[in-house]
């Protein structure tokens, strides 16, 4: 589900809709000087796109989308832009790359966004990850063998803060579907001893689930998917491009100018940026709960990240937890997981674990940056936050 256009540098490639839906995303990237992702109407598209046909993703709801968004400018003349829209994993995707063999990657990005999407959703019943779901001893890819072996070591690293067994209590709760639900203590209960990486049993290309156990890959999906366009992006020997799978940010090399790239991590009190941050070559992750939650009838709010410990939606002391880092896949499993920690564990992690940079934004009012981000940054004038750099 993708249209291209090829456009002149300093203008963006304009971007279709599928068939049925409203031509809304083409404002949102029309300007070079300022792509901005998460506009109103992307979230309509995203809301339309839902209605129309598209079941959840890994129980992913798109709108979380954008909580990086990318801001770029500075095409020279000798340098083609190319630009795809792609909807895949309950998400409105936006690629672009510069150069002669733009085109070509952007193909094959696109492919294989939609191969993860069927290798990988837990809600196509084809899909490697519905056949272990289903029960029974499943040999599946290397790949899928690989990527899981990855989140147990995330599970691990993280005390189980990360964990893709959830899903049951991802299934209970159904946060991101039309039909959330806030279940009994009970109901939570019975299914927290389900939750666990000790239900996963991997042993070469065989992955077998414990009776009544489920995964649920919507915390680093699309972070795998993006290193896969990342590594697609380098085959093609693309310098200067950007990808944005949702809040799943990769820049590729600098700005065509030379200049780095600058990604902007969402206010999440209210519309535009509260921090922008200058990258290059670099994966930048953001998990929040601020934008896929359900509003019980009592005004009580649950969010879609779920505490593994409790079966509860976590109740952070953050707003946004942004991780950025040379692996996707890492970056979104550590965005997901340093969120369930809330402030103080996600410092202590990053203090044991390091490797990565990191952007807090805290309910407190402060933007917590670690400090190797501290010549890449830019506050926002007026956002009202305070800028503190992390205590090494
Ligand atoms: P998004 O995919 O919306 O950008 P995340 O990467 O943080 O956000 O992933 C959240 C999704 O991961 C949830 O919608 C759910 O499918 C799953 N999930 C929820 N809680 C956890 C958890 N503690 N560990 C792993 N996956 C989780
Ligand atoms: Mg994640």
């Amino acid at each position: 589900m993708e249209t291209r256009r090829k456009a002149p540098c300093g203008q963006a490639a304009s971007v279709g809709v599928p068939v049925g839906c409203v031509r809304i995303a083409k404002a949102a990237l029309r300007y070079c000087t300022c792509v901005v992702l998460l506009s109103e109407n992307v979230r309509k598209y995203i809301y339309m796109m839902k209605k129309i046909s598209r079941r959840s993703f890994l129980q992913v709801c798109g709108i979380t989308a954008a909580t990086a968004a990318l801001t770029a400018c500075g095409g020279t003349a000798a340098q083609e832009m190319q630009s795809i829209q792609v909807f895949a994993m309950d998400t409105v995707m936006d690629l672009t790359a510069y150069g002669e063999n733009a085109a070509a990657a952007l193909t094959d990005a696109s492919r294989e966004i939609n191969r993860l999407e069927r290798l990988l959703s837990r809600t196509i019943d084809t899909s490697e990850i519905s056949q272990i779901n289903a029960g029974g001893a499943v040999t599946v890819s290397e790949e899928t063998a690989s990527l899981l072996a990855q989140a147990q070591t995330y599970t691990a690293a993280t005390d189980g803060a990360f964990d893709v067994t959830i899903a049951p209590l991802v299934s209970l709760w159904g946060i991101t579907t039309d039909s959330p639900y806030v279940p009994t203590q009970q109901e939570i209960d019975a299914l927290l001893p389900l939750v666990g990486s000790e239900h996963l049993h991997l042993s070469g290309d065989t992955a077998t689930l414990d009776d009544g156990c489920a995964i649920d890959l919507g915390g680093i999906a699309k972070g795998y998917a993006s290193d896969r366009v990342a590594a697609i992006f380098a085959r093609h020997g693309i310098t200067s491009g950007t990808i944005s799978l949702g809040g799943n940010v990769y820049v590729c090399g600098s700005k065509p100018n030379g200049q780095p790239w600058v990604v902007a991590i969402q206010n999440p009190r209210s519309d535009g940026y509260a921090v922008t941050v200058a990258l290059m070559d670099s994966f930048a992750v953001t998990s929040g709960g601020y934008q896929r939650y359900y509003t019980a009838p009592d005004g009580t709010v649950y969010q879609h990240i779920l505490d593994p410990k409790t079966g509860y939606p976590v109740e952070s002391d953050l707003l946004s937890v942004s991780i950025l880092c040379d692996n996707g896949t890492m970056a979104d499993a550590y965005s997901t997981a340093l969120y369930v920690m809330g402030s103080a564990g996600a410092q202590a992690f990053w203090r044991t674990h390091g490797g990565f940079e990191m952007i807090l934004i805290t309910t407190a009012g402060q933007v917590l940056y670690t400090p190797g981000l501290s010549e890449k940054i830019t506050p926002t004038e007026g956002s009202g936050y305070e800028y503190v750099s992390i205590h090494p």
